[in-house]
Parts: structure tokens; C-alpha cells; sequence
């Protein structure tokens, strides 16, 4: 078993890097990545976790990038180095922008949340589900999706769009730093099979090394379909839970959406030199 897709409490994830590795440990799998959300914090950590331990560490990152309709993120896996970039300092930058912007909407509507709040929750990225989370511990709302679906996401009173960068620029920084450029969950785009396929040849073709098809959120017929795309096309196939601890409590480390164990299979080789 295996895990190339989670996070630590660097970014949404409510493990610290030690913790997952420790976890991954017990649970005898072979290799994790940690994928925190457009930063890189918690990457040393997770190293000096795994050097005494039979666990094989994969530095990585997930990067949001501009893309309609929904959200497209990439996982940048294997980096080689991880100091200080310009690139995340931007992304973070524009993201404090957008959160400053979301306290003030919650304040003016009478909601209490101070930054400080959000700071408590994270040692790293600080994001929406943290908003969320606040929402829910003060009562509210009842869970984190409510929290989503009534008031974070497009349309709703709290929304408030987020600069990001462009997927060339994301596939660039991933390159730059060693790493592979893997679209991840592409089953969360909200468009059909067909043109999901057409994105697919087209991002394949301007330098995306592979697919994310094993993943919690997607299902066994079109992990399928996935692992068959991604076959003929001879791309990089990963595999993944998205674990996010207490955050996201229904998904299991290393596991699918089924809770089959995620595995070796979906270790590309060339993660391993
Ligand atoms: P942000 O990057 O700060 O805009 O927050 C986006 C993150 O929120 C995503 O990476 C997801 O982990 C999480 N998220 C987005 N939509 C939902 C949802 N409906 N329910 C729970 N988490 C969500
Ligand atoms: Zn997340
Ligand atoms: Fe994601
Ligand atoms: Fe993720």
C-alpha cells in the first residue's frame, strides 16, 4: 500500500508530518508523499520522519491553477528541492489577500473570526476549509460541507475568487524543482467524460507527465476508464486518498473509495531515483 495524495496540518490536513509518516509506518506502506496545499513547510519534517523508518518519503505539493469551469489542481511529486520560491510566496500572498477579504465579509455580517483563528488551526497554509472548520466550532453551521455548500463556495456570501497561477507556470515550478507534473482527482472537473479526455490530450501535451487515476473521491468505473486513458497514452498513472485527518474523517490513509488499500502499482519507478 501506498499514498502519493495527503496533508498535513501545514496546509488543511490535521496530522503534523511526523504523524503521518509515523502513521504510515504502522499501517506497513511502502512509500507516502505529503502534498500540502501550495507550500512546501512541512517537507523537512516528513524527511527526518522517514530516514529512520521502512517508509519511502515522496516530497510533494498540490498547486491550485486558473482553470473554468471548477477547480484544477496539480500534484508536484519527487521535488528534489524545496527553498525559499517566489512562486509560493505570490501564491500565499494572493491567498492572505483573499482570506483578509473573506474576515471582513464574515465580520460586517457579525461572524466574530479574527485571523488569529485561522492562524491556530494551521502552521502553514491557511485556506478555506479553516473558515469552515471555525463555522463549525462556533456553532454556525453543523459540518464542514454545509459550511461549504451555504456560504464558501461560488455565488455564496462568503466566496471570494483567489488569484492563481496558470497551469504552465505550476507545470514550470514542478519541473523546475525535479519533480512531476500529475493532474490530480481529474474526475472532481465538472465536465463530462469526452471533454474531460480532450483536456486530458491537451495538458498531456504541453507537459503534464501523468494522471492521479487512483483516488478516494473517484469511482471504481471511472478509475477504470482512467487507468485505460492513461495506459495507451504511456503517462505517469498515481495513486492517492487525499487524506486530510480529522479534516475530511471519511477518507482513509492509503486507501480508495472503497477502502481498497491504494497500490504499489500506482509508485511510478521514477519517483524512486
Ligand atoms: P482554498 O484553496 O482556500 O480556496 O480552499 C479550497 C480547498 O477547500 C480545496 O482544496 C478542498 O480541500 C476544500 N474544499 C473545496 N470545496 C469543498 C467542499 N464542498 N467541502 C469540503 N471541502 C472543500
Ligand atoms: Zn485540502
Ligand atoms: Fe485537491
Ligand atoms: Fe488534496
Amino acid at each position: 500500500m501506498i499514498d502519493l495524495h495527503t496533508h498535513s496540518y501545514f496546509s488543511d490536513g490535521t496530522l503534523s508530518p511526523s504523524e503521518l509518516v509515523e502513521k504510515a509506518e504502522r499501517l506497513s506502506m511502502k512509500a507516502i508523499a505529503i502534498t500540502d496545499h501550495d507550500t512546501t513547510a512541512g517537507l523537512n519534517e516528513g524527511v527526518t520522519a522517514a530516514q529512520d523508518k521502512n517508509v519511502i518519503f515522496i516530497p510533494g505539493i498540490e498547486l491550485s491553477v486558473t482553470h473554468k469551469p471548477g477547480e484544477l489542481h496539480i500534484l508536484g511529486l519527487g521535488l528534489k528541492t524545496w527553498e525559499n520560491s517566489p512562486v509560493l510566496d505570490k501564491i500565499n500572498y494572493n491567498r492572505k489577500t483573499r482570506n483578509l477579504k473573506i474576515i471582513e465579509l464574515m465580520n460586517i455580517q457579525g461572524l466574530n473570526i479574527t485571523y488569529g483563528d485561522l492562524e491556530k488551526q494551521t502552521k502553514g497554509t491557511i485556506g478555506r476549509p479553516h473558515f469552515a472548520s471555525w463555522m463549525v466550532s462556533y456553532g454556525y453551521v453543523k459540518s464542514i460541507s454545509e459550511a461549504f455548500s451555504n456560504y464558501l463556495t461560488w455565488g455564496k456570501p462568503f466566496y471570494q475568487p483567489r488569484e492563481t497561477i496558470s497551469l504552465e507556470k505550476a507545470i514550470d515550478f514542478i519541473h523546475s524543482a525535479g519533480a512531476y507534473a500529475i493532474i490530480a482527482h481529474p474526475l472532481n472537473m465538472p465536465v463530462n467524460f469526452t471533454v474531460l479526455l480532450e483536456k486530458l490530450n491537451y495538458w498531456l501535451s504541453i507537459g503534464i507527465d501523468g494522471i492521479e487515476a487512483i483516488h478516494s473521491g473517484t469511482k471504481r468505473n471511472m478509475t477504470k476508464r482512467l487507468l485505460k486513458y492513461s495506459t495507451e497514452k504511456g503517462c505517469l498513472i498515481t495513486g492517492g486518498s487525499d487524506f486530510h485527518g480529522k479534516n475530511k474523517p471519511q477518507i482513509k490513509l492509503g486507501k480508495t473509495k472503497k477502502f481498497g488499500p491504494v497500490l504499489d502499482d500506482y509508485l511510478p519507478k521514477e519517483f524512486l531515483t
